[in-house]
């Protein structure tokens, strides 16, 4: 971490003490959970036993805090061992902290670094400032006035030093994020170095929430939720499904190009599978499983990989065959917890527009820069830069990863080199963020509104070649085991969708919008509806979408409907254009380049709609 992320850390931390410090005071009963940092702000889980708190309570928190951070008080670091901590935590009638202590004593090391990081708050795997490490059987606190808390660090000096901060929500959270555990408040604050950082900040979720692409996706009926199918399994109306047909055409037209095969695989596989690759051992909950009636394991499928080995273990492969690319937009489910479901960003059947590529060593880097190319070439389609960033293993947590650190190691260095190569510069590495089965480099999509979302991937593996034994006959005619690279584009289309619906407000470019043409009638007299047909009849022929409106109406009306459903182009059928053909298209503010719209024949119109949509322009030429 930087130093400025380094301090910006340390207030919102200390400001999930500060909002502890104010609570406590305001509900002396309090029992406190964890209080972590999280992006753009922090949260404490805090159990109140006399009240559940709401928004109206934050306007009296807030004040408390405000009068605790305006007394500068001093935050001061003190040890205890773990039996004064415990003894601590029992007077003050804190058993989550109790409970922390005692798991702390009980697991000793390993479960301590992660212990240590909930108490924190600490996302394991990354860590606080230099020097904040409590020694195992040693346990620090921090104090503020007269609050004290079980506390990793680190801190700012004083309460004063804070920055801005507003509170933002409270939530229900069970105790250690388990169902079967108690349910606590989670209370939400944002918090900034300066009150004009945090007002930017708060004028982006206002726009962010216009945006939100439930909100847009029930509006222009892209896809539905239904209780009787289940949270967090979105399914796709015929509009929504337009739109994922024209994703996919697009990355597999990209994927052609660049000598993939389509492959396709069942959904389910038996359990032996995910034993062999490791899945079984490493998924663990996020599997679902059934059996058969004949008493057979079935999973099914959180990932395409293991299948897709098999298809390449079927035959026996030359060097000269290799790399062998294999393409695949299919479904995967994951079990996730209901509470972390919400809208397309995280759903249980996740659709990957997933690809291996099976290659020698010496190929990794040609291969991974040829995915660079077509994810730059897709994400430039849709207006949005992305930035590469290296995710690899924690070499403090090895039992989290499969293989031999040897592999690791090299993987790493591999991917370190083409990133700066093709970057220019060294790039942010996340430690921990490596999948368990090989390094990766992640690509962060910037949206309209500034905010960054991971999008593609390209991931190294060498174990799964090594767990399904896979080769190729070498130039000595030995066996050599290859290489396998993971390459999703989009990366899912749930979370892609969700992304670009927020992105776009809904505002879809020409390829992509469900309705590329909306015809307006002036009135329903038969030469104005015959006229209408015919070309709503040579759109269709042509492969455009279009939507007639032809109720009893006002042209305005109609007009503003065109405008409220985001449709591209619309055009208006009156005495003119059935006396010759000729139409004047509206044209969507956002993609209009000039004043005035030309007057041009209809079949002309559609042609050009044809070739923008074609070519995929994100600005109309009309
Ligand atoms: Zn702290
Ligand atoms: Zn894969």
């Amino acid at each position: 971490m930087s130093k400025n992320t380094d301090e910006m850390y340390a207030m919102r931390h200390s400001l999930a003490h500060i909002m502890a410090t104010a609570v406590m005071k305001l509900w002396p009963k309090a029992k406190l959970g964890v209080g972590p940092v999280v992006e753009n702000g922090f949260y404490y889980d805090i159990d109140i036993p006399e009240t559940t708190i709401s928004e109206d309570d934050f306007k009296q928190i807030e004040k408390e805090m405000r009068s605790v951070i305006n007394q500068n008080q001093t935050f001061e670091l003190s040890h205890k061992s773990i039996d004064e901590a415990l003894k601590w935590a029992k007077s003050n009638k804190q058993p989550y902290k109790e409970e922390l202590l005692n798991d702390l004593n009980r697991e000793g090391t390993t479960k301590a670094k992660e212990l240590e990081a909930a108490m924190m708050g600490l996302p394991s795997g990354i860590q606080g400032a230099a020097g904040s490490k409590v020694a195992i059987g040693d346990v620090s606190f921090y104090t503020n006035g007269d609050f004290t808390d079980l506390c990793r660090g680190p801190h700012v000096e004083s309460t004063g030093k804070v920055g801005a901060f507003k509170l933002m929500r409270v939530a229900g959270a069970y105790w250690r994020g388990d169902e079967k555990n108690p349910q606590m408040q989670r209370l939400y604050g944002v918090a900034f170095k300066t009150k004009e950082e945090l007002n930017k900040h708060l004028q982006m979720l206002e726009e962010a929430k216009k945006r939100d692409h439930r909100k847009i996706g029930k509006e222009m009926d892209l896809f539905v939720f239904s209780d009787l199918v289940g949270q967090g399994l979105p399914l796709w109306t015929p509009r929504g499904t337009v739109i994922r047909r024209a994703l996919d055409d697009f990355v597999q037209e990209l994927r052609s190009e660049y000598d993939y095969l389509p492959v396709d695989i069942p959904h389910i596989t038996k359990k032996d599978l995910y034993e062999t690759s490791g899945h079984w051992e490493k998924f663990g909950d996020e599997l679902f499983s059934m059996t058969t009636r004949e008493g057979h394991e079935f999973v099914m499928k959180p990932m395409n990989c293991p299948h897709h080995t098999q298809i390449y273990a079927s035959q026996p492969h030359s060097y000269r065959e290799l790399p062998i690319r294999f393409s695949n937009t299919t479904m995967v489910y994951r079990d996730e917890q209901s509470g972390e479901l919400g809208g397309l960003s995280r759903v249980r059947s996740i659709t990957q527009d997933d690809a291996h590529v099976f290659c020698r060593s010496d190929q990794i880097k040609e291969e991974a820069l040829k995915i660079w190319d077509i994810i730059e070439r897709f994400y430039g389609v849709f207006g949005m830069e992305v930035r590469a960033e290296l995710s690899f293993m924690d070499p403090d947590e090895p039992e989290k990863y499969l293989g031999d650190i040897k592999l690791w190691k090299d993987a790493q260095k591999t991917l370190t080199e083409l990133v700066t190569e093709r970057v220019g510069k060294e790039t942010t590495i996340g430690v921990g963020e490596a999948a368990f089965y090989g390094p990766k480099i992640d690509f962060q999509a910037k949206d309209a509104i500034g905010r960054e979302h991971q999008v593609a991937t390209i991931q190294l593996d060498f174990n799964q070649p090594e767990r399904f034994d896979l080769f190729c006959i070498n130039e000595k005619s030995e066996e050599e085991r290859i290489v396998m690279i993971h390459a999703a584009i989009a990366g899912s289309f749930e979370r892609f969708l969700s992304v670009y619906i927020e992105h776009t407000a809904g505002k879809f470019p020409i390829w992509l919008a469900p309705e590329q043409v909306r015809i307006i009638t002036v009135n329903q007299e038969e030469p104005t509806l015959e006229m209408a047909a015919k070309i709503a009849e040579y759109a269709k022929k042509k492969g455009i979408r279009t939507y007639t409106d032809n109720d009893n109406e006002s042209v305005g009306k109609k007009i503003r409907q065109a405008e409220v459903a985001k449709v591209p182009y619309s055009i208006v059928i009156g005495e003119k254009e059935i006396s010759n053909g000729i139409v004047t298209p509206r044209v969507r503010k956002d993609i209009s380049v000039i004043d005035t719209h030309p007057e041009l024949h209809y079949e002309q119109f559609i042609n050009t709609v044809v070739n923008e949509a074609k070519s995929r322009v994100i600005q109309s030429s009309l």
